[in-house]
């Protein structure tokens, strides 16, 4: 049986005509003889009335303390509406469309409520569907603990249940369905000259993933890899041929020939609203200890981390602003937290051992006025922190630095 993942997200979904549209496209699919599974997410973006945000929104209006599990069975609902919607539009174009719930769908999670990590899936029931000629429309972002309560996959995280059910079903391909042409050289939101990226390997759309280009999530891409499964990154709206994403020895090797010289680096990421903390005590390793248990014990987690003799300088993000403050204030540490920070990070496999790279991005930002508080590296990663303000300069002067839209 040759099963294909089609995930569409929330915009690719937003209207009537757009689901009508998105049900062609599967039953074209289905048309040349192969069996789609789709995967959909909540309709629509925040304000839009079922959108996942809006979700959220509403059960915080009407109180605030949740159960983690609870509001995972409020935000789930936006799927079961949007899977129902589209399985319906599917119907009444005279196919077997059926919804599937996480549960349904055989997605089995552990009780990490609103990030919580799939443990097992059983595919049966998709399968038996297929043999019966169905097309299963499963709700994205969703699965459900061995005792059946709901679960969600973390924010985005329709791409891991597409991927997921990819590896269970042993698809031949997954695609994802979004409102841009591909995986680009930098969001096209923050650079009108980004261009679509043909062919990229999983580890770099890995890393740019992780640095917060949204058009994929990271979880998923790891699934993809460990099953070896092809992804395609689509748009709904037009007929562009899209990104693929697979080992980049494969597509290099079947490929080569449409793949210009290989530039040092591949894409532009950024993360928005981080927050950098400076902690100031001489080398103490009773000081040092005590920083590193309280963080620890209060679950927050940090980045771009430069340890000095006399003070720790690190990163986090805002939902751990509060806890940090608290934190830090109950110790009696002295700190200081530069707010509204953006972290801006350049990617490519083809960098590594390539001296200057560090110097032309720090030339580049100061030449035109961009203030540099951070800066780490990877083998493959320069990232530098900045203020909030300058995101969208900073990506525009590294993507024109560097090439990117040639
Ligand atoms: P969906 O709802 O379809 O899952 P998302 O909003 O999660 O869509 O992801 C698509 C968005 O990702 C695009 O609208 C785009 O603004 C953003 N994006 C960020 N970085 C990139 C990139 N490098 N290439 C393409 N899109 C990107
Ligand atoms: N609807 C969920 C979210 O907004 C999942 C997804 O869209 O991938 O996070
Ligand atoms: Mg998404």
């Amino acid at each position: 049986m040759d099963i294909i993942v089609q995930k569409f997200g929330g915009t690719s979904v937003a209207t009537k005509e757009l689901r009508e549209k998105v049900a062609r496209k599967i039953i074209a699919t289905k048309k040349t003889g192969k069996h789609p599974v789709v995967v959909v997410s909540a309709i629509g973006r925040s304000g839009a009335p079922y959108a996942t945000d809006t979700l959220i929104n509403f059960a915080n209006d009407a109180y605030k303390e949740y159960d983690s599990r609870e509001l995972d069975m409020i935000m789930a609902c936006g799927e079961i509406i949007s899977a129902v919607i589209l399985s319906n539009a599917i119907k009444a174009m005279g196919y077997k469309g059926i919804a599937l719930t996480g549960y349904q769908a055989g997605i089995m999670t552990d009780d990490r409520y609103g990030d919580a990590e799939v443990i097992k899936v059983d595919p049966k029931n998709i399968i038996d569907l297929l043999r019966q000629d169905y097309i299963p429309v499963v709700t994205g972002f969703q699965g459900a603990t061995e005792k059946g309560d709901i679960t969600t996959l973390g924010r985005g995280g329709s791409d891991t249940s597409a991927t997921i059910l990819g590896e269970a079903l042993k698809a031949s391909m997954v695609e994802i369905y979004t409102d841009v042409d591909g995986v680009m050289t930098a969001d096209p939101r923050l650079v009108a000259e980004a261009k679509v990226i043909d062919y990229i390997g999983y580890d770099e759309i890995y890393q740019m993933a992780e640095d917060g280009a949204k058009v994929v999530h990271p979880r998923a891409v790891a699934i993809a890899k460990r099953g070896n499964i092809p992804l395609k990154i689509k748009n709904t709206l037009s007929d562009a041929p899209g990104t693929i994403i697979h080992h980049e020895t494969t597509y290099s090797n079947k490929y080569s020939k449409n793949i210009s010289k290989k530039k040092i680096l591949t894409a532009i990421a950024h993360k928005n609203n981080i927050h950098q903390v400076s902690v100031y005590f001489e080398d103490s390793v009773a000081l040092n200890e005590l920083l590193m248990n309280e963080l620890t014990n209060k679950e927050i987690s940090i980045d771009l981390i430069n340890f000095f003799i006399d003070k720790k300088v690190f990163t986090i993000e805002s939902k751990d602003v509060e806890k940090m403050e608290k934190m830090l204030e109950e110790n009696g540490f002295k700190y200081n937290i530069i707010k509204n920070c953006s972290k801006i990070t350049v990617i490519g496999n083809a960098m590594k051992g390539i001296p200057g790279v560090m110097a032309k991005i720090v030339k580049s930002l100061s030449r035109e006025g961009v203030k540099i508080l951070q800066t780490s590296d990877s083998h493959n990663t320069i990232s530098c922190l900045i203020n909030n303000k300058d995101t969208q300069k900073a990506a525009n002067i590294l993507h024109k630095e560097f090439n990117l839209s040639k």
